[in-house]
């Protein structure tokens, strides 16, 4: 159901998480698995979110996946991203382990087109291979100064990459981050975390257009981040060594809207100004990479992975993928259905040759869109339930460190929440 058409959405993470941590805490134990085992050989590209689903499904399969990850470690932007105060390294070290303990091996600090390539893959027996290698590279703002290498200019990626690793990447009191979405965000939450007193998030729309989860955007504001709307870069300024000093910026209105369905920014002329600052910082995006190992024929301009979206086989039909690297930036939860999409995929292509998708696919397919929920006329159903809350930190704790921000619900919240469920599955199994 379209979250909000009756009722606040179910607090369907919490509850996940609910069961999840209970889980590590060892008080749900899940059932051992010894599927038989198989013994044909698939590669896995990246230990981020898609590529661990996949060799966690493959593994309930018997196949023992070998993953190759560039990086010293898992979780891809789940761990180098996405900032411990919200997404603690234990949970990625747990989940890591029990995608080993179905067998997948994992060999890290080895990057597929600079050490080993596809074709060495082949080579050495591999029958199948899941690409899911991410979105790693930053996109420009098109401004000046941006790639003169300056000090303390950092695309936000590589800043929270640094700073996951212990590091404290820039320097300074006053930082500016370009941006409105979820990694601008966790940029400037980071970087109050790291000791900067001044830290500024400029955006060219206003707030209503940002992309960043609202939660998000309310906590960076408890936590001191100064919000400057309708403003866009136009210059990294540098002082005489080289030094970031400023950031040249233009005034913006909203105009029509475009493609997106947002009101574009139009610039005010004449409305040039400079925000003095030590850092900065952009967070608009991030670019695929795949050409970079893989074959024209199964690259999109964009340097995306062209997959089915079913399926996530490739025209090279030995080859599959899905996750960031195939749809652009994206959300956890979709690599991970990736994930487990191409390794149901990959059993079927290794049994059979074929990956026609099977009626359980098309179910799933019909499930996503039922069509049963038309607010015209209105549904007799008062909708006033809110989502049970976690606790949080409060705001003067959390920016001392990256301590988990959010506890997870206590059991009686989780129950509660539960019990909002309103079971539309009833309806659509009704009307199958
Ligand atoms: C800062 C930030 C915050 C985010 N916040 C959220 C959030 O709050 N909620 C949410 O749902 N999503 C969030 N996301 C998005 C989410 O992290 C991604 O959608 C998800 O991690 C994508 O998973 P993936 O496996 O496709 O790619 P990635 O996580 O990017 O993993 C790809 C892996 O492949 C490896 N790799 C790449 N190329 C090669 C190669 N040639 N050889 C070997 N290994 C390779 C990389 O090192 C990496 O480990 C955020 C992303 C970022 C950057």
């Amino acid at each position: 159901m379209p979250a909000g058409n009756l009722d606040e959405a179910l607090a369907i993470k919490g509850l996940k998480r609910f069961l999840a941590d209970r889980e590590m805490e060892g008080k749900l134990t899940p059932k051992p698995l010894t599927p038989p085992p198989r013994p044909e050989k698939v590669a896995i590209v990246g230990a981020g979110p898609a590529g661990l689903s996949c060799a966690y499904y493959l593994g309930r399969q018997g196949i023992k996946a070998t993953i190759f990850e560039a990086q010293e470690g898992p979780g891809g932007m789940a761990a180098y991203g996405i900032p411990s105060y919200r997404l603690p390294r234990s949970v990625i070290a747990h989940e890591t382990a029990r995608v080993e303990a179905l067998g997948a091996v994992i060999r890290y600090n080895t990057k597929i087109g600079r050490d080993i390539t596809l074709e060495d893959l082949a080579g050495q027996g591999y029958k199948a291979v899941f690409v899911g290698a991410g979105a790693p590279g930053p996109t420009r703002m098109n401004c000046k100064g941006e790639d003169q290498g300056y000090e303390n200019f950092m695309p936000g990626v590589d800043f929270l990459a640094r700073a996951a690793r212990g590091e404290k990447p820039l320097n300074g009191n006053r930082v500016a981050v370009v941006g409105g979405g979820n990694v601008a965000m966790d940029c400037v939450r980071t970087a109050r975390r790291l000791g900067f007193t001044d830290v500024n998030l400029i955006y060219r729309r206003t707030e209503a257009e940002m992309p960043a989860d609202a939660l998000e955007i309310k906590e960076a504001r408890e936590e001191g981040v100064h919000f400057h709307m309708l403003m866009a870069p136009i210059e990294v300024q540098a002082d005489a060594d080289g030094k970031v000093s400023g950031l040249k910026c233009l005034r913006m209105e909203l105009g029509e809207p475009d493609k997106s369905g947002r009101r574009r920014p139009v610039p005010i002329e004449g409305s040039e100004f400079v925000m003095a600052c030590d850092a900065v910082i952009p967070a608009i995006g991030q670019a695929c990479a795949v050409d970079q190992f893989l074959p024209q024929a199964v690259v999109s301009e964009w340097n995306t992975l062209v997959a089915d979206k079913t399926t996530g086989q490739t025209n090279l039909p030995h080859i599959f993928g899905g996750g960031d690297c195939a749809t652009g930036p994206d959300i956890l939860i979709r690599a991970l259905a990736a994930g487990k999409n191409g390794a149901k995929s990959i059993v079927r292509y290794l049994d059979t040759g074929d990956c026609t998708p099977g009626p359980e696919d098309l179910m799933e397919t019909l499930t996503e869109n039922p069509a049963l929920f038309e607010t015209d006329p209105p549904l007799p159903y008062p909708g006033v339930t809110r989502q049970e809350e976690a606790p949080v930190l409060a705001p003067e704790t959390r920016v001392q460190s990256f301590d988990e921000v959010e506890s997870g619900l206590s059991p009686a919240r989780a129950r509660q929440e539960a019990n909002r469920c309103l079971r539309c599955y009833r309806i659509l199994m009704a009307a199958l």
